[in-house]
């Protein structure tokens, strides 16, 4: 038997579920590594990188599992966060309708920006944790528990190499979202279920800018969720601290290629949206709609989640679910809580004296009761995203509609 030694995780992704798995795994005393494609965001500044999805729903879910690994960030978060009572119904006509969220105990969710939240968890994690900034995995051995990564070599952003020797690990932990590298290794070794499918519809984000001459900059009320619903797309609008909002389209992508020209562009948005286009400007609003990304949505769902003692996947990659529930990253910082109870209540250490190949039967069945633990809830919560999808663009007109499902959040 060789000498006891702290286990190693090498988690992949430093996504928001890869950052609070590694500092979750950190606190109880793992030897903890992670490996990053894009490149290191701590200290700049938290404007996105990138035009999609720059702010998220955080609801209570999301902040008990930061709260279960560390109260200071669950509260950090919260005093930064702007809370959503409710949403607002946007008509056509101009009426806006509030509908409260939770009239009795005024529970409410929280929108936040993804960047800071990413960048924050980032921040707090120790110097102890290795942490690879422009390291893609490119390849893995789960039956010896080797990973090779490759990057950018230093300065030569086109020349990428891989690393010869590879690195060792314990458990290798797949936070590398939807389309996971470490989840196509474990689906290779083992039978394991596996679903993906796409909506038809597309998402596509556009800007609110900050109003000057309102209190606080907000154009539109900003601790409400709002909502522009139209039968089969519909606009959403989530508040940043700036006083702008970032709004969703979501449109299906049939409908889409109808909208080619900025003449037909501005037909549609006048006809359905003409709140939206007053309050944005024209101008702003096509220029956004003709030039941002058109993005995806898709449910996927892989069970089992964990491979032996040697791989598990957490978060999008193990779950990935339509946004219309505002859940999915709520439900990946959930998994981290939960694989720590199950850890705690396994007993697995921090240390373990077994050599490379051999499978550490304790902790395999710790993964498989998290698996099994995690297995109805996360087809539940997929299957209620995928029904208010129909909620939001549709059914919240009904009348009254909202009393029978006025916590759709929690
Ligand atoms: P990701 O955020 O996808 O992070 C994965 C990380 O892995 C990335 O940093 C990536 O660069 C890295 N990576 C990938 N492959 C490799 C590799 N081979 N090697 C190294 N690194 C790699 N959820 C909510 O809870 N509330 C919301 O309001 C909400 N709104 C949403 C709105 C939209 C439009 C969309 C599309 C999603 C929304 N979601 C929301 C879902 C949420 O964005 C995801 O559930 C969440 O980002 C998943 O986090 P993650 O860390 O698992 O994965």
């Amino acid at each position: 038997m060789a000498e006891t030694r702290p286990r190693k995780a090498l988690i992949i992704g430093a996504g928001p579920v890869g950052a609070l798995t590694a500092l979750s795994l950190h606190r109880r005393g793992w030897e903890v590594e992670v490996w990053e494609s894009r490149d290191d965001p701590r200290g700049k500044d938290a404007a996105p990188s990138n035009l999609r999805s720059i702010n998220l729903a955080i609801s209570s879910r999301g902040l008990e599992a930061l709260r279960s690994v560390d109260p200071s960030i669950a509260e950090q978060f919260q005093n930064e966060a702007i809370p959503m009572k409710g949403r607002m119904i946007h008509h056509v006509d101009g009426k806006q309708e509030s509908q409260i969220y939770d009239p009795i105990n005024g529970q409410c969710i929280n929108s936040i920006g993804r960047p800071l939240l990413n960048q924050r968890l980032l921040e707090s994690l120790s110097s102890q944790i290795k942490i690879r900034f422009q390291t893609k995995l490119s390849r893995v051995d789960l039956n010896n528990r080797i990973a090779f990564g490759s990057g950018a070599e230093k300065d030569k952003k086109d020349v990428v190499t891989e690393d010869e020797h590879g690195t060792k690990f314990d458990l290798i932990i797949g936070c590398d979202g939807s389309w996971s590298k470490v989840r196509t290794s474990m689906m290779r070794m083992d039978r394991i279920d596996f679903s993906q499918s796409f909506i038809p519809h597309a998402y596509i984000e556009l800007h609110m800018p900050a109003d000057s001459t309102k209190p606080g900059g907000y154009a539109i009320d900003k601790n409400h969720l709002h909502i522009w619903p139209r039968h089969s797309f519909m606009l959403i609008g989530l508040p940043n601290k700036d006083g702008s909002f970032t709004l969703t389209l979501f449109i299906p992508f049939s409908s889409l290629s109808t909208l080619n020209s900025r003449e037909a562009a501005s037909r549609f948005f006048i006809e359905h949206f003409p709140s939206a286009v007053q309050i944005v400007g024209e101008k702003k609003l096509l220029d956004d709609f003709m030039n941002n990304p058109r993005g995806n949505l898709v449910t996927i769902n892989c069970t089992p989640s964990a491979w032996s003692s040697h791989a598990l996947l957490l978060g999008d990659a193990s779950h990935s679910m339509v946004p219309f529930y505002g859940q999915g990253l709520n439900c990946g910082l959930e998994d981290v809580r939960v694989l720590n109870s199950v850890l705690e209540k396994h007993k697995i250490s921090s240390t373990t004296s077994l050599g490379l190949g051999e499978t550490d039967k304790d902790l395999e069945l710790a993964l498989k009761a998290y698996s099994v633990e995690r297995q109805a809830d996360l087809k539940a919560i997929c299957e209620l995203a995928l029904q208010n999808y129909t909620e939001m663009r549709s059914h919240v007109l009904s009348p009254l509609h909202h009393i029978r499902r006025f916590l759709d959040s929690f």
